[in-house]
């Protein structure tokens, strides 16, 4: 058992028009039994593919993609062995364009990492996407990048770098509006390049969106991994998940995790408003605390 984080937490300044939504785009299934150690065969879970809109007065982003327009050709892109029932939703474009969101304050699509079910719904997003340079190679030459590859072409590639310090126990960070409002963290493992997003909204409550270093909330609070073959056939270093996994349980007592694909770890955060208020204008953001 990992010892609880003890240590203060970062600093943080979100500004007051800051704020996260979740966009559901649909669900697959899957079985417990391959989902973590100790899953039962007969438990079937909806698999979130779940997109987070960060809304910010420099500039908005989205929290992977979800499912697109294009869900069964990227499905039937898979290996047999991956292509189970799911279900579509509407897509992020499509929710966007419900509430009449203006797009020209989507600074990009960060990717917690290029697995097709955090990339389908690049497919309608024609903005730039933020991706590490370690993510960027497993997504050009590996089997689990097709889809990325499919549904990249034509985009504006944003690469950053995780040269900021050390941050919540992982080794590297990237502080995206120089607030700490938003952090993206290296957890490698998964894929080469797999990230951690953590946020914390003007309220003080603080999110890691924890990609899928584990798939459910089970991973967690069980403390259990993916079963052994799995992890053979889904991550790329194991050993380096066990490692990230180990460091958001010791967070569990200080903020949301947020697994990506599991629809209960969302609970608490709004769905988008029939219509968004304005963002406040850059210099709202800049009051003394
Ligand atoms: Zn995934």
């Amino acid at each position: 058992m990992p010892s609880a984080w003890a240590e203060p937490l970062p600093e943080a300044a979100p500004p007051s028009g800051m704020a996260i939504y979740q966009l559901p785009t649909g669900t697959y299934q899957t079985r417990a039994a391959f989902a973590f150690r100790g899953g039962s065969f007969r438990d079937k879970r909806d698999f979130a593919a779940t997109a987070i809109l960060v809304r910010h007065p420099k500039g908005d982003l989205l929290i992977d993609a979800g499912f697109g327009s294009g869900l069964a050709a990227h499905v039937a892109a898979l290996p047999r062995m991956q292509r189970t029932p799911h279900q579509p939703g509407r897509t992020v474009s499509e929710q966007l364009d419900a509430i009449g969101y203006d797009r020209s304050r989507l600074l990009g699509v960060l990717v917690t990492h290029a697995h097709w079910d955090h990339v389908s719904g690049l497919d309608q997003l024609r903005v730039p996407i933020w991706i590490n340079v370690g993510e960027r190679r497993y997504a050009a030459e590996g089997p689990g990048g097709k889809v990325f590859r499919i549904v990249s072409a034509g985009h504006e590639i944003h690469e950053y770098g995780l040269s900021g310090p050390p941050y919540l126990g992982f080794p590297s960070s990237f502080d995206v509006h120089g607030d700490g409002s938003v952090v993206i963290a290296l957890a490698a493992g998964h894929t080469t390049g797999s990230v951690v997003v953590f946020v914390t909204v003007p309220s003080g409550q603080r999110y890691a969106f924890i990609g899928d270093l584990t798939w459910q909330l089970d991973g967690i609070r069980r403390r259990a991994e993916r079963p052994l073959l799995m992890r053979k056939l889904a991550d790329t270093d194991p050993g380096q998940v066990r490692q990230g996994l180990l460091r958001v349980i010791a967070l569990a007592d200080v903020l949301q995790i947020v697994p990506a694909h599991d629809v209960n770890a969302y609970d608490g955060i709004p769905r988008l408003p029939a219509r968004l208020t304005s963002a406040p204008a850059p210099e709202a953001a800049e009051q003394p605390r």
